[in-house]
């Protein structure tokens, strides 16, 4: 039996030193957390120690983890029901994890080889849910970070989807569209079995947009001979919902609206960075600038477009153009004489703003960034990619007491909207833009709120990331509870 090393979490701690799983909980420290994504004294308890063993080379599940533990681990262990039932021992392993090989043939006739992943991580309060992401970094920790903070962000929609998230390593950037097709259908000859309207609903992410859900959703229903929304981010054509393209980046913008404006304040004349220039961080930027804000910043892995004088309704045409249709690279943006100045390797967070929108992916802000953006004047974090801080970066937003909004609340749009699609497919019914956007709105509005009730401190301030965790968990846990031992 390992002893607890932080003596205060022995209170109440009595139901949990058994070690839940196999013989040994371990107590080793993982080697694979780094500084720069960890904190300096993350969260303890016996079975997180274990875990820490069992998931040794998973470094970004495990941090993913420490952040949602730091607001829970208290907050469980007060509460008996929880404790006895080990929902937290539960809740931190998947149902299952499924790992295929996908062949293809690229256009020169090459057969060609990658890994493909589905993450069923839980499915409490509905079938499994979440997106795909086709990217090289894509292996396993990754996915489980993902599909594991899905599991709050889906219940804080207040619908009934549960949490799941999947992909490959393969890396659709540079291939032509028949490779993207031949690839699309190869992984979709083996997901098929497992999802389904029912049971789990994939969607898009890094790498999966309209391209890649069209030839999927078109093999899917090739392989089973059904017309269902087994997917989500369809084309409006077959199936998809209006808003769902701009859904995760302005979700995050009309959160971070709310958070302003609990302080009486706006995004109105706010120099706002946006990081990456995708999905999420195109449609907040489009949001933000319809809002009155100045849009400083967007970027790509190869460096940060920055417009000092705000980006502009012309600038924001001819990137959507780049990104959406031609799939060019942002370096080519001044080179076509088009105006902001391109600075190579990059990242924006040393540029001076107000707010900052992270949304191209996971450790994109180091403690050092998160140090020069609060120099700099910053006062609102709203991440619209998931977990794009590192937990230092975090604590430093959160010592600071800045409007911090974690990517488990502030995008939960994306996935949100997902649900309407879902309701309007089994309905059979197709929503017009007016009424999607404004349960969008309602939403975020009802997500806020959620994390001012369990998030805010004693002075009025709100702890956006406690909020967010607890007001996910509760629901989730309490399903559990009743479910039984299972
Ligand atoms: P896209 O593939 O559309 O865009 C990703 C953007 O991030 C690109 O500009 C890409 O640049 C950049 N990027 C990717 N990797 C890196 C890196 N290592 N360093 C710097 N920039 C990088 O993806 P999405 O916009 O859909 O997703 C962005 C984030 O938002 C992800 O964290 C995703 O999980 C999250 N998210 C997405 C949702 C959705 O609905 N799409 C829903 C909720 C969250 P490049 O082109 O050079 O690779």
């Amino acid at each position: 039996m390992n002893s607890c090393p932080d003596t205060a979490l022995r209170v109440g701690l009595n139901l949990i030193l058994d070690p839940p799983f196999g013989d040994n909980p371990g107590t080793t420290p993982d080697p694979m957390l780094t500084e720069n994504t960890t904190s300096t004294a993350p969260p303890s308890a016996p079975f997180l120690d274990g875990l820490k063993q069992r998931c040794g080379n998973e470094p970004e599940f495990l941090q993913a983890v420490d952040e949602v533990m730091e607001s829970l681990l208290a907050v469980s262990q007060q509460n008996e029901t929880y404790t006895q039932a080990r929902i937290l021992e539960r809740l931190v392993e998947p149902d299952r994890v499924v790992m295929f090989r996908v062949v293809w043939e690229d256009d020169s006739g090459a057969v060609r080889i990658n890994r493909g992943y589905r993450v069923q991580f839980n499915n409490t309060i509905g079938p499994y849910k979440g997106g795909l992401r086709f990217h090289p970094t894509v292996n396993l920790s990754v996915l489980k970070f993902l599909a594991f903070e899905q599991i709050f962000k889906n219940s804080l929609t207040g619908l009934p989807m549960g949490a799941g998230k999947g992909g490959s390593d393969f890396d659709p950037r540079g291939k032509s569209d028949r490779e993207v097709m031949r690839f699309c259908q190869s992984f979709m000859t083996e997901l098929f079995r497992h999802v389904g309207h029912n049971t789990d609903v994939p969607a898009g992410d890094i790498g999966v947009g309209a391209r890649e859900i069209g030839f999927l959703f078109c093999h899917y229903k090739r392989l089973t001979g059904r017309y269902t929304g087994a997917l989500t981010g369809k084309g409006l054509a077959y199936g998809g919902s209006l808003i769902r393209t701009e859904a995760t980046g302005f979700g995050t913008v009309y959160f971070a609206r709310d958070m302003l404006s609990r302080n009486k304040d706006s995004l109105d004349g706010k120099r706002c960075l946006v990081s990456g220039s995708g999905n999420v961080a195109l449609y907040a930027a489009q949001k933000l600038m319809e809002f009155g804000a100045h849009v400083v910043s967007l970027s790509d892995s190869k460096g940060t477009l920055h417009f000092p004088k705000g980006l502009t309704a012309e600038q924001f045409a001819w990137v959507h153009d780049l990104k959406e249709r031609r799939r060019g690279r942002l370096s080519e943006f001044s080179e076509d004489g088009s105006g902001g100045e391109y600075l190579e390797n990059k990242k924006p967070w040393e540029l001076p703003a107000d707010c900052a929108f992270p949304c191209a992916t996971q450790n994109e802000i180091s403690l050092d960034d998160a140090k020069t953006m609060v120099d700099n004047g910053v006062k609102l974090v709203a991440e619209g990619a998931n977990m794009p801080s590192s937990i230092a970066a975090v604590h430093h937003f959160r010592s600071h007491e800045l409007l911090f909004a974690p990517g488990k609340a502030a995008n939960a749009g994306g996935v949100a909207v997902s649900g309407l699609e879902q309701s309007q497919n089994a309905l059979r019914i197709f929503w017009d833009r007016t009424k999607v956007d404004r349960r969008l709105q309602e939403i975020m509005t009802n997500i806020h709120e959620k994390c001012v009730e369990h998030g805010e401190r004693p002075n009025g301030s709100v702890d956006y990331v406690h909020g967010a965790n607890l007001a996910g968990f509760i629901k989730v846990a309490d399903a559990m509870v009743a479910f039984g031992v299972n």
